[in-house]
Parts: C-alpha cells; sequence; structure tokens
C-alpha cells in the first residue's frame, strides 16, 4: 500500500511539474517575437560615400547619384549634383 501511495504522489509530482511548465511557456512566449540581437541590424547600404564637390560624407542610402562613364557618383545635394555635371560639361 506504501508503494502504491508513493506511486501516486510522484505521478501527481510529475503531473504538477509538467502543468507547471506548460504554463510558464504559455506565458513567456507570448506574443512578442523573439529576441535574435544581431541578427538583421548589419546596416551594410549605410556606407558613407564622399561628395566629390564638397567632399562631405553622404549615406549611400540618401545619396544623389550619377552614373557616368567613370562610375557611380555620390553628392549630399541636388546643387553639388549639378555642378559636378556642370564641371564635366566644360572639360568636355
Ligand atoms: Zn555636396
Amino acid at each position: 500500500m506504501l508503494i502504491l501511495r508513493l506511486v501516486a504522489a510522484g505521478v501527481l509530482v510529475y503531473a504538477g511539474l509538467r502543468l507547471r511548465k506548460y504554463l510558464l511557456r504559455r506565458n513567456s512566449s507570448a506574443p512578442q517575437a523573439p529576441a535574435t540581437p544581431g541578427a538583421k541590424t548589419a546596416p551594410v547600404e549605410d556606407i558613407l560615400m564622399e561628395d566629390p564637390i564638397c567632399q562631405r560624407l553622404v549615406p549611400k542610402k540618401q545619396a544623389i547619384t550619377v552614373r557616368d562613364t567613370d562610375g557611380l557618383h555620390h553628392f549630399c545635394s541636388e546643387d553639388c549634383r549639378n555642378i559636378f555635371l556642370h564641371q564635366r560639361e566644360k572639360s568636355t
């Protein structure tokens, strides 16, 4: 009879632990997304490019670009781009 009691107690404890685990898991993984630091945070496109007119550093994404035979040029503003195009027109 003692053994039966011990087994019953063990089953109860086991069931209780399982229930606790289940409830804890349900609470912790509610609506928030899993935090994965450093997974998608590499801003590869945010390279600084030097404006050839004013020598200012411009984030590549925001730069105004002109493609010509020398490649792609990056400018901080339309003004710099216009100056660049103007200078090219003169030199050629
Ligand atoms: Zn500029």
